[in-house]
């Protein structure tokens, strides 16, 4: 008989083999060079190899790349000149191209970036509001495959999925507008320090890439981020969560948004298969919750909805012993969006019983939605087949 995990391994391969036809294309520029980044340690050490070079070189090429934030080859003194040039003959060390970049009168900023295909995705930078740091938000996919019914990014049909460089680039682009290079030591303060997966697309459904752009970002000899600095949300891939915390164990995020499976099914339509007693048990697996770290679960405030006094005590029965936060999000309104946001009283009542049922309940300020970079305001005009350069 088969146990629960084949099971899950199974449906795992199905999940990756259906999203392969949305791979991202190959990472060369129009030359033909080979772009460097989203190569893990051991790949860069081949392809370096392979072109003749001594194996000692990938150490001092990803040092350049990910701790100094070197593009060129001709910055990477410690690397002498004639294999300086040979390397820029044959590689790239890539950014996405910045489209559009919008700062809001919050400080929020957002680039739409443009890919080598043309095809493109938004990444938002949201600054503390009280300290020297901030949070960089990236998209994983172009479009999403899941068209929950609040948010913008769902309006608009899976184009293709990130590519590893493409997910890594947006935070290094990120970085490089901020001058924020060389990458910290020990604990050197940097603004740039938090990266969270909540743009565009759904993490989860390309996990591989995700995950591979994530150890790059993890590695200690380059960015460097620690695993606590990274939140991964999810709007609910039970069999990948698993994998996530085993292989990552970044911290987790959960879209919960509604406490019954009957709304749930219609506004996060991904519930209809997986339901909400095989999310909270996957919920009660992830590693942060068995630690001092906590999940989150983020719940969009919607008028009428799912905002009553009965579904905030339904929540914390059905999170009861998880140690977890929960993010209360005022609904981001976009042009055609069919719910309006709480009230603010509603928000208050609904805060306060989960909050005195021992559950830190913050209610997320909207942040850059004059510039629509607010959480699920997220959309570009990439279409299938039509790339939009
Ligand atoms: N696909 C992932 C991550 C991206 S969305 C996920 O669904 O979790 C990041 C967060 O914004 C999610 O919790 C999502 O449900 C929420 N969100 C989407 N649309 C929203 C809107 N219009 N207003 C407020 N939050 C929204
Ligand atoms: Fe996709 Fe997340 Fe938006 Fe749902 S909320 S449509 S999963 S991006």
């Amino acid at each position: 008989m088969n146990n629960p995990l084949d099971l899950d391994e199974a449906e795992r391969a199905r999940i990756q083999a259906k999203t392969a036809r949305f791979a991202p294309p190959p990472a060369a520029d129009a030359d033909g060079r080979r772009d460097l980044v989203g190569l893990s340690r051991d790949e860069l050490r081949a392809v370096l190899i392979e072109a003749g070079e001594a194996a000692f070189r990938a150490k001092q090429v990803w040092h350049w790349i990910y701790y100094q934030g070197a593009t060129d080859f001709a910055r990477m003194s410690s690397i002498a000149k004639p294999s300086q040039s040979r390397l820029a003959e044959r590689f790239v060390i890539g950014r996405p191209a910045v489209a559009t970049v919008q700062t809001s009168s919050d400080e929020t900023r957002k680039w739409l970036f443009r890919f080598r295909d043309g095809q493109e995705a938004e990444t938002v930078y949201i600054p503390d509001k009280y300290e020297d740091r901030g949070a960089v938000c990236i998209s994983s996919q172009v479009g999403c495959t899941l068209s929950c019914r609040f948010c913008h990014t769902g309006t608009q049909p899976l184009v293709r999925n990130l590519g590893v460089a493409e997910i890594v680039g947006q935070f290094m682009a990120a970085r490089d507008a901020y001058g924020e290079w060389p990458s910290p030591k020990g604990e050197t303060p940097r603004l740039l320090s938090t990266v969270v997966l909540m743009g565009m697309g759904e993490p989860l459904y390309n996990y591989d890439n995700v995950a591979r752009a994530m150890a790059i970002v993890m590695d200690p000899e380059g960015i460097g981020l620690s695993r606590r600095r990274i939140t991964l949300s999810t709007s609910g891939v039970v069999p990948m969560m698993d994998r996530c915390g085993a292989e990552l164990g970044v911290n987790l995020a959960v879209s919960l948004h509604a406490v019954r499976d009957a709304l749930r099914d219609e506004i996060v339509p991904l519930n209809r298969k997986y339901p909400l007693r095989e999310l909270i048990a996957a919920c009660r697996r992830y590693p942060s919750a068995s630690n001092a770290r906590r999940i989150t679960f983020e719940y969009v405030m919607l008028k009428g909805i799912n905002d009553s006094e009965a579904e905030a005590r339904e929540l914390i029965r059905l999170i009861a012993g998880i140690p977890a936060k929960v993010n209360l999000i005022p609904f981001n309104p976009w042009p055609g969006s069919p719910y309006e946001t709480s009230t603010r009283a509603a928000i208050d009542r609904f805060a306060k019983i989960v909050n005195d049922a021992g559950f830190s309940s913050p209610v997320r300020a909207p942040r850059g939605r004059d510039i629509l970079a607010a959480c699920g305001q997220l959309r570009t005009a990439s279409r299938r087949g039509a790339p939009a350069a």
